[in-house]
């Protein structure tokens, strides 16, 4: 009953009109009990002031102090005022300051009791706040506002602090609105976790020091045990869905002919150990779910093979699934050339094929006939049906489909079937972020690259010393290595991208008539597209200018040099991948990075490039530049949204939640003992994951 109370709409909350619940909704705040999950960004002590004689520049500081004079904002410059104020203490005077604030005057005027928050300084000669956040204090008003410590919250125009904090201790002091323990007993007393009422109290109101902290892990806790738990009951469904993948004979003469005759280096011993994880995985009934991570360059291509030969071994067909057309191409031609010697039929089903060619395709799949089917995601919508499929392999490459894969349960066989599955990605995401995001998957990993890779050798050059790189190309191309030259996606306008391609293209082709250079962007005949892909591939293109199209899984040996152009537009897990493409077979790779950032984060992305080669390096920095839903493409599930949580710095607590609900799960597998923590992680995480709801 009180957990219903909870969920109240804001709208029924004294002070909440149509006007605020609109503003309300803006920070997804609905319900009381989003509002009360709806933390502070910071706090301010306001506990024991600092008086103005001991300021320290440098310092960041909370004041309360009086406004003695106000001036109108002045104009610097074009796009630059500057509005000053003369605040007291009562005894000793600061000034304060803000850029490019219009209208202060009209909210502080003389007389009015301020709280200053910002960064002192000392400008000639005197202290000064710059730019400090203010918060009016009407006498009497509000008696949270000194002498505690305040929570400050981020919120949107038109909302004060001061309300908003009046809002949420309202609620937090209602009786009926006391949010409902979801948590274990057990495992609040094994950790000593306070009530989850307290704890939420204490985030608003903290006490300082250790109940803080105490009550920050239990919230942190809370929310990955609740997606752990969403996690584990996942798996249970999965299980007792009792379906069952054909079985797979985990030694054959495929996979042995295709080791022995058809590549020419022995796997590293990483690629034997993954090998052998998937190999046994296939030769059970229960279906396969297992994500393989590898560096670019790492060589999962071969382990999909040789699972599919698995699948093709015992007489079923395997499925490969590339994010987008053109690689689906490349590996299509991969494969084939790997494939066809052993006699196994590989079919291609994108998006561009000739309604002829499709149908054609379509009864090949149909019947059989055609053993490995490449394709995009085209390959599990509707028409297609399977013969006997067996093994569905994604390369997802850096992005992630969280929910498609569920596209396939259906794809199977016959009734009660389904396909093995295999995810494969090629960025070292963090481990925290795999347990949140596929923590019911097994995962492998590739953690040795083939031997004798040359770590490739980065440069960022500003665009006007693009000339410096003349000579360098001159060089590269004497030697006989091919070359890359990425120019970026505009997203504003592909015209205009397809214009910057071409106009580069011209302009290689002019200073070096003895290049063999090639073009390829979106706007070009499906046809052309390919051809230059293949010339690429076969060596008589020593040069390719292309649009981002050819981001990922394009495998050419000979190419060394990777040119990027306006790479601060890119994101690192991109040029990460982009890189990954010169360099292989032992040659010395070179990646040379064209851009003038104006952003810091663009600045930072091409240092990160510049100082390592360390995927794992520039994932981690990637998470702590853009946070782990942009990293994943994950953020439109919301499922590392998290409020509390960090994925970065609570690594530990992640491992420990983890750890308790799949062992809370294994002992209560519908977790009849604990009603009110199931009915919380269905409507918290539930739709995220698919789960049915096995009440
Ligand atoms: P990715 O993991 O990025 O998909 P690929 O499968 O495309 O990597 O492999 C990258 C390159 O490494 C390919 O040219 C492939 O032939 C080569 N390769 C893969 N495994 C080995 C190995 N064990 N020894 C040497 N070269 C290998
Ligand atoms: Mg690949």
């Amino acid at each position: 009953m009180r957990e219903k109370d909870s969920t109240v709409s804001v709208r029924f909350v004294k002070g909440v009109g149509a006007v605020r619940e609109r503003l309300l909704n803006r920070l997804n705040i609905r319900t009381v009990q989003d509002l009360l999950l709806y933390f502070p960004r910071r706090y301010e002590d306001r506990r024991g002031l600092t008086p103005l004689n001991s300021l320290e520049p440098g310092s960041t500081v909370s004041l309360i102090v009086r406004l003695v004079t106000m001036e109108k904002h002045r104009t610097l410059r074009a796009g630059l005022t500057l509005t000053r104020a003369l605040f007291t203490d009562g005894r000793d005077f600061v000034h304060a300051v803000w850029f490019n604030r219009r209208g202060l005057e009209r909210i502080l005027t003389p007389g009015k009791e301020v709280a200053l928050y910002g960064l002192v300084e000392r400008r000639y000669g005197q202290m000064q706040v710059t730019n400090p956040e203010f918060e009016v204090l009407d006498e009497g008003e509000d008696p949270d506002s000194v002498g505690h410590i305040v929570p400050v919250y981020p919120l949107t125009l038109g909302l004060q602090q001061r309300w908003f904090r009046k809002l949420v201790r309202s609620c937090l002091e209602a009786e009926e609105f006391r949010p409902a323990e979801h948590l274990p007993a057990h495992i609040c007393s094994k950790y000593n976790f306070p009530p989850l009422s307290d704890a939420v109290f204490e985030m608003h109101y903290p006490s300082a020091g250790a109940p803080w902290k105490a009550a920050r892990d239990r919230l942190a806790f809370d929310e990955f045990f609740t997606l752990q738990v969403g996690l584990a009951l996942r798996r249970g469904e999965r299980s007792r869905l009792a379906e069952k993948a054909p079985l797979l004979p985990r030694e054959g003469e495929l996979k042995k002919r295709f080791l022995s005759d058809v590549i020419p280096y022995p796997l590293t011993s990483a690629q034997r150990r993954v090998v052998g994880e998937i190999s046994s995985d296939l030769a059970q009934e229960i279906p396969m779910h297992r994500l393989l991570q590898g560096d670019v360059g790492s060589g999962k291509t071969v382990i999909a093979v040789l699972a599919l030969l698995q699948a093709v071994e015992g007489g079923f067909q395997g499925a490969f699934m590339a994010p987008t057309e053109i690689l689906a191409q490349q590996h299509f031609y991969r494969l084939s050339s790997y494939l066809t010697p052993l006699g196994v039929s590989v079919e291609l089903l994108v998006g561009s094929l000739s309604s002829r060619d499709r149908q054609d395709a379509l009864q090949r799949i149909e019947r059989g006939e055609a053993h490995v089917v490449v394709g995009t995601h085209a390959l599990f919508s509707d028409p297609v049906s399977f013969h006997k499929l067996a093994l569905a392999v994604i390369d997802e490459q850096h992005r992630f489909g969280v929910l498609q894969k569920n596209a396939l349960r259906n794809k199977g066989t016959q009734e009660g079937q389904a396909p093995h599955v295999l995810v494969m990605t090629a960025t070292p995401i963090p481990r925290t972020l795999t347990l949140s995001v596929y923590g019911d998957l097994t995962v492998s990993i590739i953690d040795e690259m083939p031997p004798g890779r040359l770590p490739t050798k980065t440069w960022w050059l500003r665009k006007k010393e693009t000339h410096r790189l003349w000579p360098f190309l001159r060089e590269r191309h004497s030697e006989g290595e091919k070359m890359y030259w990425v120019c970026p996606l505009i997203e504003e306008s592909e015209s205009l991208a397809v214009a910057s391609a071409t106009e580069r293209y011209e302009q290689i082709c002019s200073i070096f008539p003895d290049i063999r250079a090639g073009l390829l962007h979106g706007q070009l005949p499906q046809e052309e597209k390919e051809a230059t892909m293949r010339k690429f591939t076969a060596g008589e293109i020593d040069l390719l200018v292309a649009t981002t199209v050819i981001e990922v899984g394009v495998d050419v040996s000979e190419a060394t040099v990777m040119v990027v152009e306006d790479a601060h537009r890119f994101g690192l897990s991109q040029l990460h991948q982009l890189r990954g493409r010169v360099g292989r077979d032992g040659r010395q790779g070179y990646c040379i990075l064209l851009g003038d950032p104006t952003t810091r984060g663009g600045v930072q992305r091409l240092k990160v490039m510049c100082a390592t080669t360390d995927g794992f390096k520039i994932a981690e920095a990637d998470l702590k530049l853009r946070g782990p839903g942009e990293v994943c493409g994950v953020r439109q599930h919301g499922i590392t949204d998290f409020r509390v949580a960090d994925l970065l710095k609570d690594r530990a607590l992640l491992e420990l939640a983890r750890r308790e609900a799949f062992d809370l799960v294994a002992e209560d597998p519908y977790l009849s003992q604990e009603p009110e923590l199931y009915s919380h992680v269905l409507q918290t995480v539930g739709k995220y994951l698919d789960l049915a709801g096995i009440a």
